[in-house]
Formats: structure tokens, C-alpha cells, sequence
């Protein structure tokens, strides 16, 4: 059983934090979301919700139920009850059919009307800016940006460099351009280990729920399609692929969470922000470095998307542009090997396909033997070669 006592709110400095106790079997941890002093009255204390949302996950893989002490909003705990938990529980072979024991109050909520969504710099962040923008339909024009701490940022000193980083990229970019900037930092993945790609949604949710008086809409990036919704063998794959129903379950009166972009493919999502102007100088996609490093993953799969709709030279200030011309072949070699295992390359491909020499097919080629090669070798004959090279 886990119990989620009455959250409360205590001012530190110059920010404002809501708590709530936590007893998982009988063990007690504090779980507590902080925002600048200023956003501290849009903290929501009066309901279980942004608790029951952030530990649902954990509780269903563990075989926890939840009692609440401060009652939840009777629409979000008729779906979640009622929908949700079924429906994942169902379609996996290990969860708990987690039950909820609580209150509910329907007594609605007064919001600021916030219109939100995370800011990362990336192009599924880019994209949630720029299609709400100057839209006829005001109301979903984005207002307030948010730059949440709530695991996805990683652990150690990198993490926690490449956090403050990104954090400084992603406000100038607000101040610039004139956004709301809403800074929050939790210890909710510290004190509740789970694996942040299986339940990145849920954790977000959390967030936006902390501060359910701020906002009526906000926009979650997805990196997937609706088209590829798919809840089967749920607890070992990311929540991206279920959003539609988690959004779906966790929009109640007063408040609508989009799973944006997903109604377009990562071409036609790159293709919109090339023509989004702020994106300019501000595009970060790099997993390694603070500034785009030109080489890994995500740079490379940029990088070449960015070739094939003949963008590159509209982000110079954010990409070295020449390194990449002058080592386009080394880029289409890589193309070739991520596309076995990554889809996202596969309408890019044929329009970069042309110019992609022979030699590099071959080199392409070469490289999947060896990973391949490495991929299967036991670790008893890897720790041998190593031995006699003398490497550790
Ligand atoms: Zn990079």
C-alpha cells in the first residue's frame, strides 16, 4: 500500500515548494516540486492528483494500491480508475491492478489560463512553438514555457552541467522571445526509481498537475504518431507509444493535454521548424554536449534531415555546416547503419539516396559486421582481447 499524505506548501529562499509525505509500506519519503516564489499560487495542494499520477506507474509494476488523505478530482479519478489502470494492466503480463482509495471532490479549480508546453530547444520542442503561434485561435497560442526537472536530465556531474546548459538556452530563448518561463525542480525521481523512457509521460503529468491552477492547456512533444499507438506489453516500452490514451485519461474539466506532433512524421516536423525563424539559433538536439557536437545520434539524424530539405545553411550559428560538407559521405555512412534500427531515417533516406557513393555503402556495410561482430561476442573473449591489447 502506498498512502499520499496531504501535500503542503512551505516557502525556501525564493521559491515556493509543494510536499506530500509518501508511506510506502510503512517507510515514509517526501516528494517535493519547486517553482520560483512567483508561480508558488498556482501549486495545487487541494487534490491527490499530481501524486497519484506520478506514482501510479511505480505502483502497478510493485503491487501497490494508493490511499489518498486530500481527495482527487472526481473526472480524473472516474478515468483513471475506470479506464486507464484497466487497460494497461490488461495489456501487460506482469502489472498490479492498482486500486485507488480516496475522496473525490468535484468543486472546480480556478487557473490563470496558462497555455503551456516544455521547452527543450529540440524539433519536437520547436514544433509544439511554432504550430501555436500567432494562431487565429488565440487561446491556444503558447504563453508560459516550462523547463521541468523531473528525470529526464540523467544523474552525475554531465547531467547535471548539460541540465544548466540547457536550462540557460531554453530561457534566453523564452526572454527573447517574450514566453513565460516556468522553472521547476523535483526530487520525485530520486525518492521513486523508475526507468525514465517507460514512464516519462507520467512523470511530465506530474509536473503540469503541480501546477494545475496555472494552466487550462498544454502541449506534451511527442516523438511518436498516433499511428503508432500501441499499449500491448506496455511496462517495457516507452509511454510514447500509449500517449494518445494517457493524455486522453489525464485531460479533465478545465484542463486539455495535446500529444503534440503527432499527427506529422519527424520529416515533415523538421521541415516546419526549418521555416520557424527563432529556431535559428536556438536548435539543440545533441545527448552530449551543451552546444550540438555534430556527431552523435541525434546531431547526425538532424543533420541529415536538415541536408535533405535543403535547410543546413539556415542553422550555421548552431551546427558547424562546413564539417558536415566536408564529410557528408561519413554522415550518409552512419544514415545507413542507424537506419536498421531506427526508422526515423527511413523518409530521408531515399531522398538523400542519390548522392550516397558506392564506397560508402561498403564502409556502411563493414561497420554493421563489426557492431554486429561485438554485439555477439561473450564478454568472457571481449575481456581476453582486451588482455592481450592491454587495454582495461
Ligand atoms: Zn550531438
Amino acid at each position: 500500500m502506498i498512502i499520499i499524505d496531504k501535500p503542503y506548501i512551505k516557502e525556501i529562499d525564493n521559491k515556493c515548494r509543494m510536499s506530500a509525505n509518501i508511506i510506502i509500506d510503512e517507510k515514509s519519503v517526501e516528494i517535493w516540486f519547486e517553482v520560483d516564489k512567483a508561480y508558488g499560487k498556482y501549486l495545487t495542494y487541494e487534490r491527490s492528483d499530481a501524486y497519484v499520477i506520478g506514482i501510479l506507474s511505480y505502483a502497478m509494476r510493485n503491487g501497490h494500491d494508493i490511499k489518498c488523505e486530500q481527495p482527487m478530482s472526481a473526472d480524473l479519478f472516474y478515468q483513471i480508475d475506470t479506464y486507464l489502470i484497466d487497460a494497461v494492466y490488461k495489456s501487460s503480463k506482469s502489472l498490479h491492478r492498482t486500486k485507488i482509495i480516496t475522496d473525490v471532490c468535484n468543486e472546480k479549480l480556478e487557473t490563470a489560463n496558462a497555455v503551456g508546453t516544455g521547452i527543450s530547444c529540440g524539433i519536437d520542442s520547436f514544433h509544439a512553438v511554432s504550430s501555436h503561434t500567432r494562431l487565429k485561435a488565440e487561446d491556444f497560442n503558447i504563453t508560459h514555457l516550462a523547463f521541468n526537472n523531473v528525470g529526464s536530465h540523467g544523474e552525475g556531474e554531465r547531467a547535471v552541467n548539460l541540465f544548466n546548459a540547457r536550462r540557460s538556452l531554453a530561457k534566453k530563448f523564452a526572454e527573447e522571445y517574450k514566453y513565460e518561463f516556468v522553472e521547476s525542480n523535483s526530487n520525485i525521481h530520486d525518492v521513486i526509481y523508475q526507468n525514465h523512457f517507460l514512464t516519462h509521460a507520467y512523470t511530465s503529468s506530474f509536473a503540469i498537475y503541480c501546477l494545475r491552477k496555472l494552466y487550462s492547456t498544454y502541449y506534451y512533444a511527442s516523438s511518436k504518431t498516433f499511428a503508432e499507438f500501441d499499449l500491448h506489453n506496455n511496462e517495457f516500452r516507452s509511454t510514447s507509444n500509449y500517449e494518445l490514451l494517457l493524455f486522453s485519461i489525464f485531460s479533465i474539466s478545465g484542463l486539455k493535454i495535446y500529444s503534440e506532433g503527432a499527427n506529422s512524421t519527424r520529416l515533415e516536423k523538421t521541415i516546419a521548424v526549418s521555416k520557424y525563424k527563432p529556431s535559428y539559433n536556438y536548435l539543440n538536439v545533441c545527448t552530449q554536449t551543451a552546444e550540438n557536437c555534430n556527431k552523435c545520434e541525434k546531431c547526425i539524424r538532424t543533420l541529415v534531415t536538415l541536408d535533405a530539405i535543403n535547410a543546413l545553411d539556415n542553422y550555421k550559428s548552431v551546427f558547424d555546416i562546413d564539417y558536415y560538407r566536408k564529410h557528408r559521405q561519413w554522415y550518409f555512412r552512419n544514415m545507413l547503419r542507424y537506419k536498421r534500427i531506427k526508422k526515423d531515417y527511413n523518409e530521408v533516406y531515399p531522398m538523400l539516396k542519390k548522392d550516397i557513393h558506392i564506397l560508402t555503402y561498403f564502409m556502411a556495410m563493414l561497420d554493421m559486421f563489426k557492431y554486429s561482430m561485438i554485439k555477439h561476442t561473450p564478454q568472457g573473449i571481449k575481456n581476453i582481447v582486451k588482455n592481450l591489447i592491454g587495454r582495461k
